[in-house]
């Protein structure tokens, strides 16, 4: 390498742009506008984590090398028998925020067009599946629609269920540096105290999944002190008067908000005070509202208050969902959600699945909707599914009841898993795929505030590692669609995603790049960051959006959703009196594949804790560093306790990041349950009844 390459980082939704050095050095990259030079502790060490030691080399089938034709014969071989016995339904994919946005393009497109079951989910389910569900209830699509400049030209910024000091590190950086310049206040509203809300100018630890009663509380108080912006309502909502009925009923007083969330009520009246009399507010969310029972009526809390006072697309205002993946948003884009059909036409839309079937030239396109990530495995385990491709993700370890999705994985007839190291699913597999990882494969990712960014190679990949829309195409060819899985590159993946997002869309779809269909080879490769939509023949990145309406629903309009409220789908009782949360550290990412190879991240948190509030601790006999017994009705593990006042008395937080290859206690989802949202189908990850015993 004698220049130096720009990609963006693989960890969160931030979506940092990286300058791969000649002389080996990774550094953040001044040009990019997500980060401007700037990277976290992650995205710093990136470099250390690009040993091919331990990297996946070559395809094994059953235990044994294979050569890559030998394997992928193998897997369109049996896709096609499972299909001719049992129907394009006994096949599905689980796919990751992980890959890139052509390796979703041609997964999706196999699975919908061509295998033809909508039997294709996504880890992007445990992380955005509520915003989705959120945004396409209230804006008919789903669409984020601030741009990062926001949180420095608000003058308040509220955090709900987000710490962003820890899980997107560079943008709490740009919020800090803007509250240095300009006094931005920060109001956290969040569970635990963290490294974000020990900074915050008013913190609500709130109870858990009480954010619903909160913001219902917010818009009656809009309302009862004439702080609706009328006009806008008028202008560009529908459905408001039922929304704010149902909000009423909900929380018709400051003593009921405070009863339901467990808050001090003079604690929200200034919140409610400070929302209501600062024009400039951004309300940023992450996971603490997404993973969640509820977790769809929570995001349409949130954005009902923002369109209720018109604050919505203008500078420094409007609802903020912060992705957690780095390219979750660019699966959504493409349509690699189950209950997405492609390029952001759903299944119900009139025409859509004519437009898709005819664009692909589909001859099997998918009817409707397929199983969303916990219905999946739980599919594979009862034997509706009898082969699955698991593409890089790591569902032994991450998916809640991991013990029962362990089960679903030995029991799977036929299991292929792309990966680039072992995981604790890669034991599971029949046909193991190496694939090319970061800094070895081309292609696109989107972050949260819809800009799309290269990745690009700058070393080879080992052994015999290929990318995954490689090895996908591949297999569709081998069953018999050559013509339409004929791609010989990423652009050309790439080009064809732009140009079905501009076929037929007529303005009336949010997502449209209809300007990319014609890039060339070479403009691929020199792409600069983007934000969408950038429709054909526009030469402007896209900006903030619905500041005047025009939303892609039939009318045009923001439908206000009303939200009633249902609270924890477990609550603590009959045996198990606490509630366990996981969640994210600082310095690691995920199953730790990546990070874990890097020992300085480790020097964070060595070891896995449970931290426990110390009256809590102290009740159980339990201490700091002591041994605890953790127990839920889905598995137990063996932990060391953590102090942290921080800790709600009666709630236990677990990082989820380590996996059986770190510790004997295995994987926190080996002890959290599976209750969903019912629009979102997202997991209620933060809320599993447990119960403690000091060892
Ligand atoms: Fe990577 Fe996120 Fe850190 Fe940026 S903030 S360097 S995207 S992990």
């Amino acid at each position: 390498m004698t220049q130096a390459v720009r990609t963006t980082c693989p960890y969160c939704g931030v979506g940092c742009g990286v300058l791969a050095q000649p002389d080996g050095r990774l550094v953040g990259d001044p040009a990019h506008p997500a980060n401007k030079g700037r990277l976290c502790v992650k995205g710093a060490a990136l470099g250390e984590t690009l040993e091919d030691a331990g990297r996946l080399l070559h395809p094994m089938v059953d235990g044994a090398r294979a050569s890559w034709d030998a394997a992928l014969d193998r897997i369109a071989g049996r896709f096609a028998e499972t299909i001719a016995q049992h129907g394009p339904d006994a096949v599905a994919f689980y796919v990751s925020g992980q890959c890139l946005t052509e390796d979703y393009y041609v997964a999706n497109k196999l699975m919908k067009g061509f295998i033809g079951s909508g039997n294709i989910d996504t880890n992007s389910r445990l992380c955005m599946a509520s915003s989705v569900a959120g945004h396409t209830r209230a804006f008919g699509a789903d669409v984020v629609p601030g741009v990062y400049e926001d949180l420095e030209e608000a003058d308040l910024v509220v955090l709900v269920g987000s710490n962003l000091a820890w899980c997107h590190p560079v943008l709490h950086g740009r919020l800090q540096a803007a509250r240095a310049a300009r006094g931005t206040k920060l109001v956290v509203i969040d569970p635990r105290g963290t490294a974000t809300s020990s900074g915050a100018d008013l913190h609500l630890a709130l109870s858990p999944g009480s954010d619903v009663a909160l913001f219902a509380g917010l818009l009656a108080h809009c309302a009862g002190i004439g702080r609706l912006d009328r006009d806008w309502i008028a202008a560009h909502g529908s459905g408001f008067e039922a929304a704010l009925a149902a909000a009423r009923q909900v929380a018709p007083t400051l003593e009921r908000v405070a009863a339901l969330t467990g808050l001090d009520p003079e604690a929200i009246a200034r919140f409610y005070a400070m929302f209501a009399t600062t024009e400039r507010t951004v309300t940023v969310y992450s996971q603490g509202v997404n993973q969640s029972a509820a977790g769809t009526d929570k995001v349409n809390a949130i954005l009902n208050c923002h369109l209720a006072t018109g604050r919505i697309g203008r500078p420094g205002m409007g609802p903020f969902s912060i992705t957690g993946q780095p390219n979750a948003m660019g699966g959504r884009e493409v349509g690699g959600l189950a209950n997405q059909l492609a390029a952001h036409m759903r299944f119900d839309m009139p025409g859509a699945p004519d437009r898709v079937r005819r664009f692909w030239r589909a001859p099997n396109l998918a009817e409707r909707p397929g199983l969303k990530a916990v219905d999946l495995f739980d599919a594979v385990l009862d034997g509706r599914v009898k082969a699955l491709w698991v593409m890089a993700t790591n569902p032994a370890d991450s998916l809640p009841r991991a013990g029962r999705v362990r089960e679903a994985l030995a029991a799977c007839d036929f299991l292929v898993v792309s990966d680039c190291w072992e995981t604790d699913t890669t034991r599971y597999a029949d046909v193991v795929l190496p694939a090319a990882g970061w800094g070895e494969k081309s292609g696109t990712v989107t972050n949260s505030e819809r800009r799309i960014s290269r990745q690009r190679p700058f070393r080879a990949a080992p052994g015999e590692a290929k990318p995954d829309w490689w090895a996908l195409a591949e297999v569709g060819r081998r069953m018999g669609w050559a013509e339409a899985f004929a791609w010989e590159s990423p652009a050309a993946v790439f080009r064809e995603h732009a140009a079905l997002s501009a076929f037929e869309n007529g303005g009336t779809r949010a997502f449209d790049i209809g300007a990319m269909a014609t890039l060339s080879d070479e403009g691929y490769d020199a792409l600069a960051p983007f934000r969408w939509p950038l429709r054909a023949g526009a030469t402007e990145e896209g900006d903030r959006l619905f500041a005047e309406g025009g939303f892609p629903t039939p009318d045009g309009r923001a439908r206000f959703v009303a939200t009633p409220f249902r609270g924890l789908a477990a609550a603590p009782g009959g045996g198990f009196p606490l509630l366990l949360n996981t969640g994210r550290l600082r310095d690691q990412w995920h199953t730790m594949t990546r990070t874990g190879q890097v020992p300085r991240l480790s020097d964070h948190a060595p070891t896995p804790a449970a931290a426990f509030a110390p009256a809590d601790a102290a009740a159980l006999g339990a201490v700091e560093g002591g041994l605890v017994r953790l127990a839920t009705p889905h598995g137990e593990a063996v932990l060391r306790v953590a102090l942290d006042p921080g800790q709600r008395p009666g709630e236990v937080f677990v990082p989820m990041h380590w996996t059986d290859a770190f510790t004997s206690s295995g994987p926190v989802d080996l002890l959290v349950g599976a209750a969903t949202d019912p629009v979102s189908g997202q997991p209620e990850l933060k809320a599993t009844p447990l119960r403690a015993e000091a060892l």
